[in-house]
Parts: C-alpha cells; structure tokens; sequence
C-alpha cells in the first residue's frame, strides 16, 4: 500500500479501516444477539403531575453483551438503524412491553421508542396490530414515541402511517420535542396526543431560560390539545419548575430510573410515589 503513493495510503488509514470494520462486527453481533435473546427492556415512570400517580412508564432497551455487559441503546441504535436490524429489534421490543403491561394496573400506559426508519418501512401498522393481538393489551394503553426526523422526510407517507396508527387506537407522542428540524406545521399536521419536551430545555445551566423554554412549550402543547411531559426532571427545583409552567407530566431521576420487569416494577407502578 505504501508504494501506491501518500493519496492511497491515506484511504487506508488505520483508523478508518478499525471504524468499517467494528461497524461490521457491530451489526454482526447485533444480528446474532437478536437470535440469542441478549436484549431486555427497562421501563422508566411517568408521573402525572395533577393526580401525583405513574400514569405510564417508557420502555428503554438494553444490550446484555456477553463480553462488553450492559451496552446503552447510543451505542448500537444508530449501528440497528444502518443494518436494518432495526425492524426486528423494534418487533422485539413492541412484543416485549406489550406483555409486560399486560401485568401493570389498568391506567398505566406503555410507552415505546419507534424509529424513523420502523416508520418508512411500511411494517409498523402490522407490527403493532400483531403485538396488541398477541398480548392482548388494549389498544389505548400503547403510546409510540416517535422523533421530528419522521415527519420531515416523507410528509405524506409518514402522515398516512401516523394515522393509520391512531385508527388503531395507540396514542403518539412526539418524542425530543425542540432538538430536531421542528416546525410548528407538523404539530397541526400530525396528530400527536403528547410533546415531550427534551432533558436539554429541562435542565439547561440557566433556570430563566429553562423555564421561559417550557412555558412556551407547555403553552403551545396545551393549547393544542396535546399532553405537554418535562424529560430529564432530576431536582425538586426542576420538577416545581415544570408544574409551575404547566407541563402535564413529569419523567426523569426524581421520578424514577428505568428498571427491569417483574414483581419490583409491577408493585412501584402500582403505587403512589413518596
Ligand atoms: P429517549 O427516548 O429520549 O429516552 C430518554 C433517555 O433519557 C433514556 O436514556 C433515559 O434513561 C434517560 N433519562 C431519563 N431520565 C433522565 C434524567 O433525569 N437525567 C438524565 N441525564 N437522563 C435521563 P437511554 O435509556 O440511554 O436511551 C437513550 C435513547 O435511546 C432514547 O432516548 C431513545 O431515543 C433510544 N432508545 C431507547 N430504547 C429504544 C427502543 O426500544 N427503540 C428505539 N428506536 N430507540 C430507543
Ligand atoms: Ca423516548
Ligand atoms: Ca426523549
Ligand atoms: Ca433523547
């Protein structure tokens, strides 16, 4: 390679090569884990803020890695996404908190992450239709939490997946509220129950402008009709904030981290937070 001259040989730096090559082994390990059964959801509170009960809780995934451990969805999400391994990962997982919410009290909703690409890949209605089906949880106890990136790309087809999904009965929420390219003709466009305000509006270093952020979401949100949820609540201070600016829902640390499912997370949903 060195003789090739300085042009070629920078195309093979090391670097790059190490970066193709673990994306690869990446999607490999992926595909393989899937087989195995190494992901595992873990299911985050939402605490409604007038009633002060769990109202729903989100399911996060994670990666029991046989050699690395506990591997955050950040790292191997995106690497689904690219290998398509998206498409069944998501099956998984609507399969998964499906079933478990089955076992939660009547009035707590499961909330579950769907990517932009589930949404493109013409799968999703069925998918969610086979997951309700099999579990037989009702219809109106699912919420999709999907991301802006879905609304730009393919306006008409997303919309028509988007309503088709609420003709169902699942409520949508857009997910990462004011991070992506929004515009505010996709909140009259699409029809979402609930804006999820990002962690980064919640908790940015000054209180003044959190809270000017989240008024004008909350007030924006609620005027629209929608339920407004405060992501990444971790202070009290944070959590009077959101009330006080009128945010319907609360999720974050102060509330309660994600945890597996079982009796432990069944009984916590169950009851009223201390
Ligand atoms: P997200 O949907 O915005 O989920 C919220 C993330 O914030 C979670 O990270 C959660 O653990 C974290 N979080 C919750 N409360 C707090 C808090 O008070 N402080 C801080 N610092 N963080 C908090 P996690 O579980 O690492 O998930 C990261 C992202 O990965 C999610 O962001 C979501 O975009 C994606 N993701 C997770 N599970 C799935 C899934 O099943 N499917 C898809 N497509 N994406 C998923
Ligand atoms: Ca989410
Ligand atoms: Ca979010
Ligand atoms: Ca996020």
């Amino acid at each position: 390679a060195k003789a090739a001259g300085r042009n070629t040989f920078r195309f093979f730096e090391p670097a790059m090569e190490e970066e193709a090559e673990s994306r690869l082994r990446l999607g490999m390990d992926l595909r393989r884990a899937l087989q195995r059964g190494e992901f595992e959801l873990h299911y985050q509170p939402i605490l409604d803020v007038a009633s002060g009960t769990i109202v729903s809780a989100e399911a996060l995934v994670r990666w029991h890695h046989p050699s690395r451990g506990l591997v955050p969805p950040s790292d191997f999400i995106p690497a689904a996404e690219e290998a398509g391994l998206i498409v069944p990962l998501g099956e998984w997982v609507l399969r998964a908190a499906t079933h478990e919410a089955r076992h939660w009290p009547d009035h707590v909703r499961v909330a579950v992450n769907v990517s932009t690409v589930q949404v493109r890949h013409g799968s999703l209605i069925a998918a969610v239709r086979a997951a309700l089906d099999a579990s037989r949880l009702e219809a109106e106890r699912l919420e999709l939490e999907i991301t802006e990136s879905v609304l730009m790309a393919d306006d008409e087809r997303a919309s028509a997946v988007l309503h088709d999904l609420r003709g169902l009965g699942v409520h949508i929420a857009l997910d990462d509220f004011g991070t992506g390219y929004s515009s505010l003709s996709y909140l009259r466009q699409f029809p979402f129950d609930k804006l999820k305000i990002d962690r980064s509006f919640v908790s940015t270093s000054s209180e003044v402008e959190a809270a000017t952020i989240v008024r004008a979401v909350a007030a924006l949100g609620r005027g629209l009709g929608m339920i407004v949820t405060a992501e990444g609540v971790e202070t009290q201070e944070q959590f009077d904030m959101a009330r006080a600016e009128g945010c319907t829902e609360v999720q974050g640390y102060l509330v309660g981290h994600p945890y597996p499912a079982g009796e432990e997370l069944r009984m916590r949903l169950g009851q009223a937070p201390a």
